[in-house]
């Protein structure tokens, strides 16, 4: 994560811990988070959660976290995406997004996909095990690349055809491929989505993005060559911009705003 890491490190015993008085509780309605005034978690006890099973998230500070579903909202119930989670604080945005996967991930690995026969849950780990295939299923992680590309004062910036209408530019990302490093990644999709050749490719930091199931890996590249022409459907717009002059682009919550903060403040220096 980008500066709370060293702070609040969520822990994961290698046992899942019994819920306790201590214990919080992340509560879900329809993929919003039912906010506790401030705060995203709730006392365990006396929670209205209806029969499916909760989720040990981590121990974060001592507190073990669990998350569960609930079908109704109390009257005034106050909730937030997890995009709106990002902006409450990093460690809440870390805790509801690995949250958000787990349950993700026990909905949509109920079978093998090998035999199609139910699989359980392993004791000691989290993963999930067909026993006659001896095959195990672990919650999903898709690693990407996402890039910073710089040109001397300039970086380039690209409108996703997605965010045309919000007018957002932000740095360029994807997923790497099989078989692929991600430096080898950072080169194939700046290619393939603006026309432009990179070099001096460093990594600088990654995050954790629930949209799901992300692990951005934050790279900067220097500009070697080529004309920008941007891919069809995919990318609306791609330029130079001098890092005084930027549009709107994301704020430093994210990878890719913090890349572009940390890169202003090294010109300025
Ligand atoms: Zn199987």
């Amino acid at each position: 994560m980008l500066y709370e890491l060293g702070m609040h490190r969520i822990e994961l015993p290698g046992k899942v811990p019994k819920p306790t008085a201590k214990s919080r509780l992340i509560l879900w309605h329809e993929n919003q988070v039912l906010m506790n005034g401030v705060d995203i978690s709730w006392p365990f006890s006396g929670a209205d959660i209806d029969q499916n099973p909760c989720e040990f998230v981590g121990t974060l500070n001592g507190k073990a976290y669990f998350t569960t579903t609930i079908r109704e909202l109390p009257a005034k119930a106050d909730t937030r995406s997890l995009r709106d989670i990002a902006f409450v604080g990093e460690t809440a945005f870390m805790l509801c997004g690995r949250a958000r996967a787990h349950l993700d991930w026990r909905t949509q690995h109920r079978f093998c996909s090998q035999c199609g026969q139910s699989v359980h849950q392993v004791a000691q780990e989290f993963a999930m095990e067909c026993v006659p295939c001896r095959l195990r299923f672990y919650p999903r992680i898709s690693p990407c690349i996402i890039v910073l590309i710089t040109h001397g004062r300039r970086i380039l910036l690209a409108q996703g055809e997605k965010n045309r209408e919000q007018g957002w530019y932000s740095t360029l990302a994807g997923f790497i491929e099989s078989g692929e490093s991600a430096e080898q990644a950072v080169i194939r999709e700046v290619k393939e989505e603006v026309n432009v050749d990179v070099k001096n490719i460093r990594y600088l930091n990654s995050q954790a993005w629930p949209f799901p199931n992300q692990l951005m890996l934050g790279y900067s590249a220097e500009y070697a060559g080529g004309e920008i022409i941007p891919a069809v459907g995919e990318i609306a717009d791609a330029a130079w911009f001098d890092i005084d002059e930027l549009p709107k682009h994301p704020p430093s919550i994210s990878i890719a705003g913090w890349m572009i903060r940390q890169f202003r403040e090294s010109i300025s220096g």
